[in-house]
Parts: C-alpha cells; sequence; structure tokens
C-alpha cells in the first residue's frame, strides 16, 4: 500500500515539475505550523507540497477528552486533503520524512527525494523522558489519537477488571490513575478523569463503587501550571482537589513500571501510569546535521530560517525562537500558527520580489487550561478568568480553533450533551485488551 502511494504521488510530482517551472515549496508536517503556512501560500505564484505522515491534521489540545471518552477521535482531527483542496497549487504527500539534503536541496522519505526551493519544517514535538526511555513502556503517552484512544481503553478496562477482581488489593491497583506532570495536560486529564470516575461511571457498575477511584496527579515543581500566574495556579488546585484528584507537588517520579510509580521512598501501585511530564522537538536538528538547543529545537534566525540556509524555515514546536525577553516561545498551538502565517509571508514576498517582513514578533493572546466541565484558568495578561464564565471562554476558543464546520458542530453538541447529563457518549472500548 505504501508503496503504491509512493509511486502514484511520485509521478505526480515529476509531472509537476516537468509542466511548471514554479518554484517549489515543501512543508513537511500538516500540524498548527505547516497547515497554517500551507493555507496561506494557496494563492502564490508556485507550487506547494505538505509532507506528513498521517493523513489527518490534528487538534492535540483535545486528545485528552479523547482519552477520557468524552470526544470520539473523529471530532478532533480532519483530512489533510479535505482541507487543502480547493488550493489547486497544492500537492499532498503521505509519507514519513527521514532526512533532507540540504546540498541537493532535497527532502527524504526513505529513497525517494522530494526537491524543494523553499523548505518549511513543521514536524512538532514528541514525548521525553528525562533521560528514562525505558519509562516510556510504562507510561501511556498522549501526542496521537491512537494513544488517545488506547489511553481510553486502559481506563475503561481497568474498571472492568476491577468489577471483576475479588482480590483487594489488585483492585485498588487498578482503580489507582496517577498522572504524571501538572502543566496544562495533566491538570486537564486529571480533571477530566475525576468527572468520568466520579459522574459519568457512578451508576455502571454493580461490585466496585468507580466514585472512589484514586486519582494523583503527580507535579515535580512547587505548584501546578508553572506557566500561568500562581494566582491561577492555585484556583486550579483546588478545583481539582474538591474533585477528589489527590495532589503531589514538589515531588519527583523516580521510578516507572507496569504496576507503579515510585517517588523517592514512596511507591503508588497503579495499572494506569500517565505521562504528561515532557516533550522533546522532533528529530529535524538531527536531519539538519545541527546542535540543538534545550529539548532538541533547532536555532532560528529572526525570519525563522536556518543561519546560512535561507530557504530552509523551522516553526513550531521543533523550533527555538526566543520571545521579547529573551526566552524561548512556549510549545503552544499559537505560536506553531503564528510562525507558519509569518514564513508564508516571507516566502510569498520572496516569490513576488518585494521586501521581507519585519523581523518574527509572537502576539501573547493568553493562556487557557480547563478543569472539568465547570472551572477553568484564562491568563490573558492584565485580565484573570477563573471559574464558569472561564470555562465558557476556553469552551468557545477552542470550538473557534477546530478546524472544520463538522467538528465545530459535533463537538458543541457533545459537550452540551455531556454537560447536561454528565454522561461520557465515546465510551468504547476498542483495540487490544490491555
Ligand atoms: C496532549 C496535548 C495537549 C495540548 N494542549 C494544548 C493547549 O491546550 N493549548 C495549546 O496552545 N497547545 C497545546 N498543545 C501543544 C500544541 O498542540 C503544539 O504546540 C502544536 O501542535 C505545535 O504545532 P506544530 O505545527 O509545531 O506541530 P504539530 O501540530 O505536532 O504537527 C506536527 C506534524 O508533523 C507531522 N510529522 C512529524 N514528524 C514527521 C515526519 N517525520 N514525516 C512527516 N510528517 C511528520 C505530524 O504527523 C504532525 O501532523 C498540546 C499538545 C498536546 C500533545
Amino acid at each position: 500500500m505504501d508503496g503504491l502511494i509512493d509511486r502514484v504521488t511520485a509521478a505526480e510530482l515529476s509531472l509537476a515539475s516537468i509542466t511548471t517551472a514554479r518554484p517549489h515549496i515543501v512543508i513537511i508536517g500538516a500540524g498548527f505550523g505547516g497547515l497554517s503556512a500551507a493555507m496561506r501560500l494557496g494563492k502564490v505564484d508556485a507550487d506547494v507540497t505538505v509532507i506528513d505522515r498521517r493523513n489527518y491534521h490534528l487538534f492535540q489540545p483535545l486528545l485528552y477528552q479523547v482519552a477520557t471518552a468524552a470526544l470520539s477521535p473523529a471530532d478532533i482531527a480532519a483530512p489533510i486533503r479535505g482541507i487543502l483542496g480547493r488550493q489547486p497549487n497544492t500537492n499532498v504527500i503521505l509519507g514519513t520524512v527521514t532526512g533532507i539534503d540540504m546540498t541537493g536541496r532535497a527532502v527524504l522519505i526513505g529513497q525517494r527525494r522530494i526537491p524543494y526551493d523553499q523548505l518549511v519544517i513543521a514536524t512538532g514535538a514528541r514525548e521525553s523522558y528525562f533521560g528514562h526511555d525505558e519509562w516510556a513502556a510504562a507510561t501511556l503517552g498522549l501526542k496521537k489519537i491512537d494513544d488517545a484512544t488506547t489511553m481510553r481503553r486502559r481506563i475503561l478496562v481497568a474498571f472492568e477488571w476491577a468489577e471483576d477482581s475479588d482480590d483487594e488489593a489488585e483492585h485498588r491497583q487498578l482503580l489507582t490513575f496517577v498522572i504524571i506532570g501538572g502543566g496544562p495536560t495533566g491538570v486537564e486529564l486529571a480533571g477530566a478523569l475525576a468527572e468520568l470516575a466520579k459522574a459519568a461511571l457512578a451508576r455502571d457498575f454493580r461490585r466496585i463503587d468507580p466514585t472512589t477511584a484514586r486519582i494523583v496527579l503527580i507535579e515535580a515543581g512547587p505548584r501546578l501550571l508553572p506557566s500561568f500566574p500562581p494566582k491561577l495556579s492555585a484556583v486550579a488546585a483546588r478545583a481539582l482537589t474538591r474533585l477528589g484528584v489527590e495532589l503531589r507537588l514538589d515531588a519527583k517520579v523516580t521510578g516507572c513500571d507496569c504496576e507503579g510509580a515510585v517517588l523517592g521512598d514512596e511507591r503508588i501501585e497503579s495499572r494506569t501510569l500517565i505521562w504528561a511530564a515532557g516533550v522533546a522537538a522532533s528529530p529535524a536538528a538531527a536531519w539538519l546535521g545541527i546542535a540543538p538547543a534545550r529539548g532538541g529545537r533547532v536555532p532560528v534566525m529572526s525570519d525563522l530560517s536556518l543561519p546560512g540556509k535561507p530557504e530552509v524555515f523551522v516553526i513550531g514546536d521543533t523550533a527555538q525562537v526566543e520571545g521579547l525577553g529573551g526566552q524561548p516561545l512556549p510549545g503552544v498551538a499559537p505560536v506553531a500558527k503564528q510562525e507558519g502565517a509569518y514564513v508564508a509571508r516571507v516566502i510569498a514576498a520572496r516569490i513576488a520580489g518585494k521586501r521581507a517582513p519585519a523581523p518574527f514578533r509572537y502576539r501573547n493572546l493568553g493562556n487557557l487550561a480547563t478543569i472539568g466541565r465547570k472551572e477553568a484558568v484564562v491568563d490573558f495578561g492584565r485580565l484573570q478568568l477563573t471559574g464558569r464564565f472561564a470555562w465558557l471562554v476556553w469552551g468557545l476558543a477552542h470550538i473557534y480553533f477546530l478546524i472544520g464546520f463538522r467538528n465545530r458542530m459535533a463537538v458543541a453538541v457533545d459537550w452540551l450533551w455531556s454537560y447536561l447529563t454528565y454522561q461520557r457518549g465515546a465510551r468504547l472500548i476498542t483495540g487490544q485488551e490491555m
């Protein structure tokens, strides 16, 4: 199948390069950054090729809702061809990039070479286990749809097995869920998991009481949501405590295995360990043969191009871009989207022979995180919101930024339904058991 896809797209591409002499822009990755660039290059006098290893764009901020059975995978993903289908100058390739030949100006997909005149690398990030790669096998990550459906299966199966178990210790272990990392993903997961156990599943079992499930959120630093103001961290901590989540702050995980997590002298027995603690950039620095900055990111110039290689741009979670105070910009969707839009402007100006735009400046539109179905924290700088109103702002922002009318409608209806009924519509155990 892969071979067939490769042959068809190779034929399409060589046809494109024979029939046109226009510049060829290649974008690797159709996530927030790559797609933002591609959508703004639709009217540029150039051929655009978008390469992604998946055939869909994924709205990662709502992955945790798929993992906790609130939304279905198709609600938060949209086919790349569908999004870019109305751009006649844009071709999509399904393939996994394995390297870049900067001297020969070609992107490598295995043996295959895709030539470029301008290249945008937007391949995002992957999990990082702080030098403990062996923890990957013992914990559940959350970067892909498959991760979310695996997590959903593991959570739901834990309740099923606990219902079937007569062994008290096993019972407790199955109903203990450990989340490692108190950033937005960990906080949102903890809140959603608590509501799943304490409301949606509360009446579904006969032998166990799902509301007794223990949800432990572990954070190595002194407070949750370290990228938010301390006041909002405290609001999030109180909201989670009200939901019954056990908070372990200033607590470093020193070991993880399939039966539990170790925190120094203490061991927490659990079959479900969730990793929400660290990410590292995609391996683009290795493809480019340059020394990466912190977190594997690629340091770029103020126009987001590589030093000495003005035709190569790196954006989003893969790039290291300095903000106003000299601090690296955070790995969040708005940064990637603004960088993608900016790079499209630089490339369009070059092709049109116009002056380059001013150096990239990030406009921080605010930080948002939700805790369950009633509480959220929103940081707009001088204006900070909490409570139901913040939750409404959070919900509207996420619906607005979802791609595709169908997805917006589906998510809005699902949220309204679960808000009114406390139910979770996507409580399906799919795939292999554990
Ligand atoms: C669980 C979770 C929750 C998050 N919550 C929030 C939030 O609430 N708010 C927020 O602003 N941000 C959030 N983020 C961060 C946000 O999703 C990222 O900052 C953003 O996706 C970065 O955009 P990007 O374009 O750099 O990468 P991505 O959006 O990750 O896109 C990268 C693309 O590159 C493709 N790709 C990767 N490697 C290859 C390869 N070798 N070959 C071909 N294609 C490849 C991938 O398939 C993917 O489509 C969250 C992230 C996660 C994982």
